[in-house]
């Protein structure tokens, strides 16, 4: 009886591994296997290491399900996933400062912090940690001292939600001006919680009633008159209205109900990582759910290590920090990256294998993890139903140009996917559009208007999709095209280099495999290649086997020796050479 016919037992395997290792965990032996890969036409010794492929067709001819195993970062990830209801309790809320500069952004935060009590003690920080609690009779609440919108959305943008609730700093003598607004829409975007202080009260200027007109305008009606938002008249120079402000943003947590489980092992998120002066790494964290401990074993990115100490905003030495806690953390091996995770791991041999194999993955795969979308992915990603509207920022020269477009915009047949402004200004495509655009998954559109030189660095390092138009309907048409996904990518091919056929060998049941030196750049495994033979294109296909000498790697640079094959070609003559190169999807720019 065909064994495919038996009902099939799930196996659960790490791949790669050997066929001598494979042999073993389904009690057969390897030379039966060589045997069945031959068949599928795989030339195999007992030590190769075997993909995912050929082990999946192995273990259904002896009946068996191939089941990948988790790894051990799956593994300890999935534990902090895990939630027990029973134990969560009320956690403090973090809180950011968002405004237009001169608003009062950080003299309400200094305000706060000189005159409340600060970890149960009046008194100056003398430490910066980029974040400190304050606590209150009714509660606590952690303030994120880096004030702005751009931290916020970079944060957001590397993945990391750390602020539940958005204090909208507005002058009320200013009232809402363009930095308001993109603070504003920022705060949306992230669907944080806003509690707007009416800042500067005690100048005679200030005129609480037009800025509360203005934030009607913008969609944020306060509660006196019978909306939402929670509308503090305050003075960072006098004091007057810190307490309301305190109080309210204590009163939108208890709304938010923010819970965290202090039994479990920590997880939060790197606000900062630095060098000390004396070069040793610090990170400053968030522990956001569970305790962080002194001894604990942590692992962020690809850095890990063991908390050898944990100081406060002030200093002080912490033995633990529960949820919402802002730390110093040191005893990590190298310096994360703010806006990354850290996770406690159950020792340190745990999480130095973590951080390895995450090391491993980057240099593997070149493509960093990205947010941000194309007007030519958004179909695909729309039907794939990673999103569910087109996000899009419009920037235009002037507000009826702004109002036009989006007008157009508006127009169209939203049946199939919708489009959703998250913020609508004028002037040139900035930095924080793009930061905004990356976290948010959005296209940037920008009429009549150039991007900053900045925006265009930071654009094309995180692949940010940014279209400049000069009429109105070119601009329409590209996104109903996107709506509709019948917007073709633009693909340009990036060249990595030649390698110049000198050997060809045959290798029984593989094939022909040639031995080349790379003449020019790299040759990468996986990477798209042709056959050149003088002027003529004899084939296209990609680096199947890229060797040195005996061994598989991944790479091989000028002026030196390799054997490799193309797939699907078997023709090789000394001569001939092979291109490798690779195929980007770029943004249309006009
Ligand atoms: P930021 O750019 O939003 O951080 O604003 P700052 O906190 O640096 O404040 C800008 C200016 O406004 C400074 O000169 C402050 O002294 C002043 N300022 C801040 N808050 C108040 C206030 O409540 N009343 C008055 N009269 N001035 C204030």
């Amino acid at each position: 009886m065909a064994a495919a016919a038996a009902p099939s037992k799930p196996l659960a395997l790490k791949v790669p591994l050997t066929v001598k290792e494979l042999a073993e965990k389904i009690y057969v032996s390897p030379g039966e296997l060589i045997k069945h890969l031959l068949g599928m036409r795989v030339l195999a010794t007992i030590n190769q290491l075997l993909t995912e492929e050929p082990v999946e067709k192995l273990l259904k001819i002896y009946g068996y399900q191939y089941e990948r195993m988790q790894t051990l970062e799956e593994k300890i990830e999935a534990g902090h996933e895990e939630e027990d209801s029973s134990k969560l309790k009320p956690r403090p809320p973090v809180v950011t400062f968002m405004g237009h500069v001169d608003h009062g952004k950080t003299s309400l935060l200094d305000a706060i912090r000189q005159t409340r009590v600060v970890e149960g003690e009046a008194g100056g920080i003398t430490q910066h940690i980029g974040a400190y609690r304050v606590m209150l009779p009714k509660g606590t609440i952690a303030f994120l001292d880096t004030p702005g919108h751009e931290a916020f959305t970079a944060m957001r943008a590397r993945g990391a939600n750390v602020t539940d609730i958005v204090v909208l700093v507005v002058a009320a003598d200013d009232g809402i001006m363009p930095q308001t607004e993109e603070a504003l829409d920022h705060a949306k975007a992230a669907e944080a919680t806003i509690v707007v202080a009416l800042n500067k009260m005690d100048k005679p200027s200030a005129n609480p009633e037009r800025v509360k007109k203005q934030l009607m305008e913008h969609g944020l009606m306060s509660e006196e008159w019978g909306g939402k938002t929670i509308v503090v008249p305050v003075s960072a120079k006098t004091g007057a209205g810190i307490d309301q402000l305190l109080e309210a943003i204590l009163l939108e947590a208890e709304v938010l109900e923010l819970k965290a489980d202090s039994t479990r092992t920590a997880r939060g998120v790197v606000l900062e990582g630095k060098l000390t002066k004396g070069g040793g790494p610090v990170a400053h964290v968030m522990v956001q759910n569970g305790t962080l401990r002194v001894g604990d074993a942590v692992v962020s990115g690809t850095v890990w290590g063991k908390v050898r100490a944990m100081l406060d905003a002030r200093g002080h030495r912490l033995e633990e920090a529960g949820p919402s806690t802002p730390v110093e953390l040191l005893g990590l091996g190298g310096v994360p990256k703010a806006g990354d995770t850290f996770l406690t791991a159950p020792d340190e041999r745990q999480a130095r294998e973590i951080a390895t194999a995450r090391q491993e993955k980057f240099r593997e795969s070149k493509e960093p993890v990205r947010r941000a979308v194309t007007l030519e992915e958004f179909h695909q990603q729309m039907e794939a139903g990673k999103l569910k509207s087109l996000n899009l920022i419009l920037k235009a020269d002037v507000q009826g140009s702004a109002e036009a477009l989006r007008g157009s915009l508006e127009k169209l047949p939203t049946d199939r996917a919708s489009l959703k402004f998250l913020h609508v200004a004028v002037g040139a495509v900035n930095e924080s559009d793009i930061l905004l655009a990356e976290a948010s998954s959005a296209v940037v559109i920008g009429f009549n208007v150039q991007m900053t030189p900045e925006a265009e660095v930071l654009a094309k390092e995180e692949r940010v999709d940014v279209r400049l138009y000069r009429i109105i309907y070119e601009a329409v048409n590209d996104i109903t095209a996107a709506l509709e996904g019948l917007l073709e990518p633009k693909l340009i091919e990036q060249s990595l280099g030649r390698a110049k056929v000198l050997q060809v060998f045959r290798v029984t049941k593989v094939g022909a495999v040639a031995g080349c030196q790379v003449i020019k750049g790299k040759i990468l495994r996986n990477a798209h290649a042709r056959v050149w033979r003088g002027q003529e294109k004899l084939h296209q296909g990609k680096v199947d086997t890229l060797k040195r000498f005996k061994d598989d790697v991944k790479e091989v640079t000028e002026g030196i020796q390799c054997g490799l094959s193309v797939s699907g070609f078997n023709d090789y003559q000394p001569d001939d050479v092979i291109e490798a190169f690779e195929v980007q999807q770029i943004a249309q720019k006009l």
